[in-house]
């Protein structure tokens, strides 16, 4: 379903190769490497949808949670603020 997550690109040549795994793309790096010598880079282009999904549903604001989290830091600024 997910493909293209991890590219592989050559600094030597014109290679540029798509896998849906960090696994596999260490793999064909590795080959590529040991046939030609070249400098063969690698990067991640996206995490997986779920990861993803999962990092945006926790964000960092617009969470009801942060504004529980503010008014204590709130409480604690006021205590501090009197001394
Ligand atoms: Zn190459």
């Amino acid at each position: 379903m997910s493909e293209g997550n991890v590219v592989v690109t050559c600094r030597d040549c014109t290679l540029e190769e798509s896998f849906e795994n960090l696994g596999r793309a260490r793999v064909a790096l590795d080959d590529h490497e040991l046939e030609t010598g070249h400098d063969v880079d690698w990067r991640i282009i996206r995490v997986a949808g779920g990861v993803e999904q999962a990092g945006a549903d926790a964000g960092v604001c617009g969470i009801p949670g942060c504004e529980n989290t503010d008014s204590a830091l709130l409480d604690w600024q006021n205590t501090d603020g009197e001394k």
